[in-house]
């Protein structure tokens, strides 16, 4: 452990003399990296593997609580006119900008107790990722430079995002505004400048004024599931056509528009018709899961209605080795999953969905706990 330190302060001697010469200040760099250790606890962390992957119902419920709507619903009114005034200069509604609020740091209630130094500097001596987090590191350097936030008060998560919004420092440095004037860009304590800085990260990132970011459908029996990929683009009028409704059973909208549908559970589960600002969503954090719960937190904020469907009782976290076992049998019945990888991409879900046609199943090609039991049953019968 001694030795891991000793050897990682002179890698950061290194990174000092290399941080000066890209124009970071001697008493900047000598402050910064005065007490910074390599931390143990972040290695842990960004090594962690977790064992099961969440299901969509499984994070959907922990991600929008009827709590955080209500708390949404509340805070949302409150900063209404400032809210408003971020809404006309880069056109993302305020509703959204609460819901990202929401999902990355509950409302600024927690940003993270980490210092942000010291985590950047832990990630980037470590040779994983090293290039990635020693730019973050450099551009955390240059906000500090800047006098944006004290040394004491540059704290964030494991990762090094930072403050209400969990801003990567190069994104802080690309996107962060000073909303309330008063010469420093602070995501950690000033609500205008975290909501500004928001709406000119989304603005940036492609939002679209005038466009939702999609909507929960309705698909009819017997659609074909292979269409549901999250990628497949065809206009509202194409789906419409093959029978797509909303939720509530009414027409689409007759809006010259591109969309793209989306099954994030089994076929028993909510389908959404997403536009191009869902894309903005997952440029932020590229998974459809989060980008699901910020927009149903978006909408539940102004009274639009829950998901039409519920969580079935039979749904359950996959580990990798079920995933594994999953592709093992599919292969072994002939169905080619390729290299049992643990990962369902599309040749596993090909073969699932053959699997699915030969036994008159649904085949929404989605590989789920119950589909590994049914799979298991065919291969043994009892
Ligand atoms: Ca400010």
């Amino acid at each position: 452990m001694a030795q891991d330190d000793a050897e990682f302060q002179s890698w950061v001697q290194q990174f000092k003399q290399q941080a000066e010469t890209q124009g970071i200040s001697k008493t900047t760099l000598e402050r910064a990296f005065a007490d910074v250790h390599l931390n143990e606890k972040v290695l842990e962390l960004d090594r962690r593997q977790p064992e099961f992957t969440r299901t969509f119902w499984q994070y959907f419920q922990s991600a929008v609580t009827e709590w955080r709507i209500q708390r949404a619903a509340m805070l949302y009114r409150k900063h209404r006119r400032l809210l408003d005034q971020v809404t006309k200069q880069y056109g993302v509604p305020g509703r959204f900008l609460v819901a990202f609020w929401g999902m990355e740091t509950n409302f600024g209630g927690y940003t993270g107790n980490i210092p942000i130094i010291e985590s950047l500097a832990t990630l980037a001596y470590d040779p994983r990722r090293s290039d990635f987090f020693s730019n973050e590191l450099l551009e955390a350097l240059k906000i500090l430079d800047q006098g944006n936030i004290s040394l004491q008060d540059m704290k964030g998560s494991w990762a090094g995002a930072m403050g209400q919004c969990q801003f990567m420092p190069s994104n802080y440095m690309r996107y962060a505004v000073d909303g309330d004037g008063d010469g420093k860009k602070d995501l950690w304590n000033s609500l205008e400048d975290v909501f500004f800085s928001a709406g000119h990260f989304l603005a940036e990132l492609g939002w679209q004024r005038e466009e939702n970011w999609g909507r929960e459908v309705h698909l009819p029996k017997g659609f074909d599931y292979a269409l549901a990929d999250g990628q497949t683009e065809r206009s509202l009028q194409e789906w419409a056509q093959l029978g797509i409704q909303l939720a509530d059973g009414r027409a689409l909208p007759q809006e010259s528009m591109n969309a793209k549908l989306l099954l994030p559970s089994d076929y028993r589960g909510p389908a959404f018709l997403v536009y191009a600002n869902f894309d903005v969503i997952k440029r932020w954090n590229n998974s459809n899961n989060y980008a699901l719960g910020v927009a149903h937190l978006a909408d539940r904020i102004i009274g639009r209605t829950t998901l039409s469907k519920e969580r079935p009782d039979d749904d359950e976290a996959m580990s990798l080795a079920d995933m594994q076992a999953l592709q093992d049998h599919l292969n072994w019945l002939g169905y080619d999953a390729g290299k049992p990888d643990g990962i369902a991409g599309s040749r596993t879900r090909n073969a699932l969905r053959a699997f699915q046609k030969d036994q008159r199943l649904p085949a929404d090609g989605f590989p789920s706990a119950a589909m590994l039991k049914r799979l298991e049953q065919v291969r043994t019968p009892s």
